[in-house]
């Protein structure tokens, strides 16, 4: 399949890795938009929010327990923000489900940008 994503989970585009388990793969955005921003993806290829259904919800409980120890480890323990942006209007470029995990800053909040 022809998606930016699953190449990064296969290796086949490197990526800065932060974490990885059997379902789950992390890996440091390439233009962050804050000191910390990671994203979080299912190494199964889902198109987005929009695809999560009853039969693989539970990849969404794996990827925030992922982010929680993450998150752990790296001591953001004055807070941090978990992003997914579905579909055109939310801004998602990219068509495989990702969570964006922001931190490291004092971050606003806006329906503009909601950063
Ligand atoms: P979206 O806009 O779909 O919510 O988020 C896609 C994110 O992927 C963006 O923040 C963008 O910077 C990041 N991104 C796009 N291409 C690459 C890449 O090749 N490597 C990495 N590490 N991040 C990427
Ligand atoms: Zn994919």
């Amino acid at each position: 399949m022809d998606c930016l994503f699953c190449k990064i989970v296969a290796g086949e585009i490197p990526s800065a890795k932060v974490y990885e388990d059997e379902w789950v793969y992390a890996f440091k955005d390439i233009s962050p938009i804050a000191p910390v921003h990671y994203l979080f993806i299912p190494k199964e290829h889902l198109s987005g929010a929009s695809a999560v259904n009853e039969e693989n919800a539970a990849i969404v409980g794996k990827i925030f327990t992922a982010i929680a120890k993450v998150a752990a480890q790296e001591g953001l323990a004055s807070g941090y923000r978990v992003i997914t942006n579905c579909g055109e209007d939310a801004g998602q470029t990219v068509p495989h489900l990702h969570f964006h995990l922001l931190a490291g800053t004092k971050m606003g909040w806006s329906s503009e940008s909601g950063v």
